[in-house]
Order: C-alpha cells, then sequence, then structure tokens
C-alpha cells in the first residue's frame, strides 16, 4: 500500500530493478496498466476487453493494488462493487508506454504498422518520440549510455526474488504488442536484455550474472533470436561457441529499458541508494531519460499527445472517386 510517495525497500533485498520487472514483468498486469491508462476501471471492462479468466484478473488487480499502482475505490455497496483507478505511480508510466507503441511500431511489421498515430498536440505533427539526455537535450542510443551499478545494485539483487512459473497463465500472442510482451513480459528475459545491453555476449556470461537454470538461458537466447533482437555469430577464436549480439532491432528496444528502469528507481528505494546509476558519455552529466517529439524536437509531456483513428479501409474503391 502506499500514500503516493515512493516505496522504500528492505536493505539488502529485492532492489528498485527487482521490484519492477516482478511487476511489470508479467503479461496480464501490463495489459491491465495499459487498459487502465486509456480509462477502464471496473472489473467487468477489463474481463470484456481481455481473454482473462477470474481467477488471474483478481490476483493481478489485488497485487497491483497492494504496489501503489491502481487505487481500490468502493462505489457501491450493496451490492459490494469496487473500481480500480490509476494512481501517480501508473500514470508515470506513460513515456515507457509510448516507447512501447514506438518500437512495435517501427519492428514488429504490419501488426505494428496497424497501430494507430499519435499526434503532437504542441506542433500538431503525427511524431514518433525521440530518447533523449535529459541535461543536454542530444538523442541518446544504448551505446551513448554508460552504466554502472549503484550501491543497491548487482545482478542478485535485480531479479524478482520470486522464481518465475513456466508461463502458466500465458496471454495468448493474438493480443496487444506481443513481441514487447515477449521480451517485457517474462522477468528472465527482461533480465537477459538488461545483461545484453550492458555487454554480454556468451552464455556462460549470461549464467553467471543471472543465475538462472541454464535451459531457460538457452531458451530466452532462442526465442530472442527467433524475434530478431539477438543474432548470433561465431566467435573468431573459439568456432562452435556462439556469442549473442543485439541486433538493431534488438538495440532499438533501450527506450523501454531505460524508461522502465527510471521509473522503477523513482518509486522504489532502496536506504543503501540507487540499483544503476546512468551516464551520459557525451555530456558527462547522469543519464536521465526524457521523451522529445521527433518533428518539433520539444519535450513531451503528459496531456500533449493525442491518439489518431485509425481510419479503416483507406484503400478501399469506394472511398475514392
Ligand atoms: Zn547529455
Ligand atoms: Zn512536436
Amino acid at each position: 500500500m502506499t500514500d503516493g510517495g515512493p516505496t522504500l525497500l528492505e536493505p539488502g533485498g529485492t532492489n528498485a530493478v527487482g521490484q519492477m520487472l516482478g511487476l511489470l514483468g508479467d503479461e496480464w498486469s501490463l495489459l491491465i496498466l495499459g487498459h487502465s491508462s486509456r480509462g477502464l476501471t471496473r472489473y467487468g471492462e477489463f474481463r470484456e476487453v481481455m481473454p482473462i479468466s477470474n481467477s488471474v484478473l483478481t490476483h493481478r488487480l489485488t497485487r497491483l493494488t497492494e504496489h501503489g499502482l491502481l487505487e481500490r475505490r468502493i462505489y457501491r455497496t450493496n451490492p459490494l462493487r469496487a473500481e480500480y483507478l490509476p494512481t501517480a505511480r501508473s500514470r508515470t508510466l506513460w513515456p515507457m508506454m509510448l516507447a512501447i507503441w514506438e518500437w512495435e511500431r517501427s519492428w514488429t511489421g504490419p501488426a505494428g504498422e496497424a497501430l494507430p498515430l499519435r499526434r503532437h498536440e504542441a506542433c500538431g505533427a503525427e511524431f514518433a518520440p525521440l530518447l533523449t539526455c535529459r541535461a543536454c537535450g542530444v538523442p541518446v542510443e544504448a551505446r551513448d549510455v554508460r552504466a554502472a551499478w549503484g550501491p543497491s545494485g548487482g545482478w542478485e539483487r535485480s531479479v524478482p526474488a520470486s522464481s518465475t512459473r513456466r508461463r502458466p497463465d500465458s496471454v495468448p500472442n493474438s493480443l496487444q504488442y506481443p513481441q514487447t510482451l515477449e521480451i517485457f513480459g517474462n522477468r528472465w528475459s527482461s533480465a537477459l536484455i538488461g545483461a545484453a545491453f550492458r555487454g554480454m555476449v556468451r552464455f556462460s556470461q549470461f549464467e553467471t550474472a543471472l543465475g538462472a537454470p541454464p535451459t531457460l538461458i538457452a531458451e530466452r537466447l532462442r526465442s530472442f533470436c527467433a524475434l530478431g533482437v539477438l543474432e548470433t555469430r561465431q566467435h573468431a577464436h573459439h568456432p562452435g561457441r556462439p556469442e549473442y549480439h543485439l541486433t538493431d532491432k534488438g538495440r532499438a528496444f533501450f527506450p523501454i529499458t531505460a524508461l522502465s528502469v527510471q521509473w522503477a528507481q523513482k518509486w522504489f528505494v532502496s536506504p543503501e541508494g540507487p540499483a544503476l546509476v546512468q551516464t551520459h558519455t557525451a555530456c558527462g552529466h547522469d543519464f536521465v531519460a526524457h521523451l522529445a517529439c521527433d518533428q518539433c524536437r520539444q519535450p513531451l509531456v503528459t496531456g500533449s499527445i493525442t491518439i489518431v483513428p485509425v481510419i479503416e479501409d483507406r484503400t478501399t474503391p469506394e472511398g475514392t472517386p
């Protein structure tokens, strides 16, 4: 439960990154939060838009409420009815959600291209969000940011305490943002892509760093290659020992990672200090991720973005003279 401020974590326990992966590295929770951000609040409304069972929906709503991402409010007492409202904590997820939309739109083919566009009200243009450094305003990619563990860092503390069961109530893959969920909607996958961004390329590195079962790491690496976010390369001096390198599509996932970590460290605070300290190497300042409009370069703020309705059958012959 939260009073609206950050959660103070136990000393020596799971850090902000681990907390975030435990909460958001769950397919159903991400979907529920996405619908919540679009205005849905009631149990029946969530049931209507997702093929989710009663038990799973109840569990996720309870969990998101316990962690301050939703606020449960009774709106009728006889019979008892509650609704689930977004909180400051969940409302600040919008930059990450926007980054997810952009990545899906750019990298997942026809499904992504069919997503509705966004308009920046300040300049009136349809836009894509651009990841920039708040200190200097320059666009930033993964290679421009140096990451180092902070006082509460380390891989052991950055993966969720509870081990994930093997997709017991997996989301049908036809739902929204399937590829993001493939990477982000599984806590080990998120940790793995984080390790890749930190320069790990070998199976043994991933295995040692994450402490996950080898079969699980092998399965995740295979699925990342199938998804096209990693590609295998043979080691020059050790043929037969493949390395796993990020592709352009994989590197383009960086804004989602950066914004989710930033969100985590805002809302979950370890007494020792941050889990991850990131520096924009070009300007030397701490890297604070900031989204700008790629058309006018102004910073994006909440409320300045509207969804452009999808026009059905743009090419239909009846629609043209
Ligand atoms: Zn900078
Ligand atoms: Zn703009």
